[in-house]
């Protein structure tokens, strides 16, 4: 593959230079892997753009590259606010290409332009922003010993940052990644979903503008079994930082464990939302809709177990089908009734029609949905689009109710008891997020602090803000992203000891 930069007109009609090549020290350069990822819009399974893939070598060339940038003066010496600045600067960067940004994320993943524009970029752009004002607010403490004696803690960057993201939410996951490891001086290599290559390395472009040095953040497109495995192993990596699939993260964590690599890791979930008969239940309804259907399903923090107490079970059923048949328009990426776009691949497509045939072979009723989509438009006959899925009938112990499907599939479960409605929603693997709908506030704050969660909202679903700690339990995740805990992630203590004194 020859060309590092090709020119792109996008569905909606934004002309652009679209590079290809992996960024390391500031450059794009060429694969010497000599391998290649093809983009496919998911709308109408179609190649949109090729792009450089790395192979070990390149890996190797990237680590090298944001270990010499982590000694580098440049970097290492620059002040904390002139660092802050630096972010401050690429987020203003990204908002004025938002569009653009926009218009490429939801090409490469299939999410509505709408949604990429209104809710995928203000959180890119709000987080690292937020973390621009971490940049030179990290600091470490003094502690009195003895009367001879002090001791003072410095808060130091870890070092080389591998930072592994998914698809579903491109840049947002690429920003996560990248604000609190600036905030904190590390360097760092990502690795962006061989899914969706694209924004990422426009992206790369306004690094260099907002004037970071070479080598602090290099990115490079690759498979996982390919560049992430190498980047996992490779010894000068101080940190791995995943978000993906729990089985992924397990395999992450038994690599990295050879050089006792510290870890973040944000997997799967099979988050429970529980309706308490004194719930507000056309909220209930509005927020389970959205907490599964938006973003196709394919969020880890997706409420995909609806548990209802049986007194108003019919009544949410019959609510719940309303607002499906209402709001979840099925279409493509750039119609602005559109609010579920396709799956992100075939693969996952087929993956989530898998996950319906097992449902009705387990014997759970199929309430609604569970097809293929057609959507109007011929060009995107090919498209991977599935009908927003409802499951009731079903049983805790089905797959259905147990795995995370990562699509617009909902299982909705009858429960009695409050004692009994918490075991169930705890009876998981997994413990990303919980929602409880009620209007007893006792009960809400009680069931909140006794679900296994690491996040729970009441009378609502799928908040997410840049002040706010997002991370699992269980085998949901290890460590925290966003917020001040975030910070926590990306730096270690170093305890100095004093003796202004003589006495042993
Ligand atoms: P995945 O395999 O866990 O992918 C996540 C990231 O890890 C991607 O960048 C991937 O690279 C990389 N990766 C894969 N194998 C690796 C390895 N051995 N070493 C290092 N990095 C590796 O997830 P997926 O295949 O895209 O999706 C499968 C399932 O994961 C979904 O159905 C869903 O259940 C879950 N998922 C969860 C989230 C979340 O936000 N928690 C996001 C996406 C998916 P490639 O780009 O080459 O795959
Ligand atoms: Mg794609």
């Amino acid at each position: 593959m020859e060309s590092l930069v090709l020119d792109i007109v996008t569905p909606n009609g934004h002309h652009y230079k679209q590079p290809t090549g992996l960024f390391i020290n500031n450059e794009f350069v060429a694969a010497a892997s000599g391998q290649t990822i093809t983009s496919i819009d998911p709308a109408t399974d179609k190649p949109i753009a090729t792009v450089h893939a790395a192979g070990a070598e390149d890996v190797d060339r990237a680590v090298h590259a944001a270990k010499v940038a982590l000694g580098h003066a440049s970097w290492k010496k620059l002040s904390p606010t002139d660092r802050g600045q630096m972010m401050a600067k690429l987020a203003q960067l990204i908002d004025q290409n938002k569009e653009l940004f926009a218009s490429i994320d939801a090409w490469d993943n299939g999410k509505p332009y709408h949604v990429a524009l209104n809710e995928d970029l203000p959180e890119a752009i709000t987080t690292i922003q937020y973390y621009s004002g971490w940049a030179d607010k990290t600091f470490g403490q003094t502690i009195s010993t003895t009367p001879d004696k002090f001791a003072y803690t410095l808060r130091q960057p870890i070092g080389v940052i591998a930072q592994i993201i998914p698809w579903n939410y491109p840049l947002s996951m690429a920003a996560w990644k990248l604000g609190p490891a600036l905030a904190c001086g590390n360097t760092i290599v990502l690795k962006p979903a061989e899914q969706t290559p694209l924004s990422i390395l426009v992206l790369a472009t306004l690094i260099k503008t907002a004037g970071f040095p070479p080598g602090v953040i290099n990115i490079l497109n690759g498979t996982g079994k390919d560049a992430g495995a190498a980047l996992v192993a490779h010894p000068l990596v101080d940190k791995v930082a995943f978000t993906g699939s729990t089985a992924t993260a397990k395999h992450i964590m038994k690599t990295a464990a050879d050089t006792l690599k510290n870890i973040t890791l944000e997997t799967g979930g099979k988050s429970p939302l529980l309706v308490f008969p004194d719930a507000d239940l056309e909220q209930a309804v509005k927020w389970a809709h959205f907490g599964i259907m938006s973003n196709q399903g394919q969020i880890c923090t997706a409420t995909s177990r609806v548990f209802v107490h049986r007194a108003v079970m019919d009544e949410f059923l019959a609510r719940f089908r309303e607002t499906v048949t209402t709001t979840s328009i099925v279409g493509d990426q750039w119609d602005e009734n559109t609010f579920q776009g396709p799956q992100v691949t075939r693969a996952q497509y087929e993956r989530v029609l898998q996950y319906v045939d097992i449902g009705k072979r387990e014997g759970a009723t199929l309430f609604m949905g569970g097809e293929k989509a057609v959507v109007a438009d011929p060009k995107n006959r090919s498209g991977y689009f599935v009908q927003p899925t409802v499951f009731t009938d079903v049983t805790d112990e089905m797959r259905i109710a147990r795995e995370e499907v990562f699509g617009p599939v909902v299982v909705v479960l009858p429960f009695e008891e409050e004692d009994e409605a918490v075991r169930r929603a705890n009876d998981s693997t997994y413990g990303l997020g919980a929602a409880v709908f009620t209007r007893d506030i006792q009960r809400g704050h009680r069931v909140a602090a006794e679900i296994e969660a690491g996040m729970v909202w009441i009378n609502s679903s799928q908040d997410c803000d840049p002040r706010v700690p997002f991370g699992g339990v269980k085998q949901s995740g290890i460590g925290r992203e966003l917020g001040q805990a975030g910070l926590e992630a990306y730096s270690q203590v170093k305890a100095v000891h004093v003796n202004m004194g003589t006495k042993l």
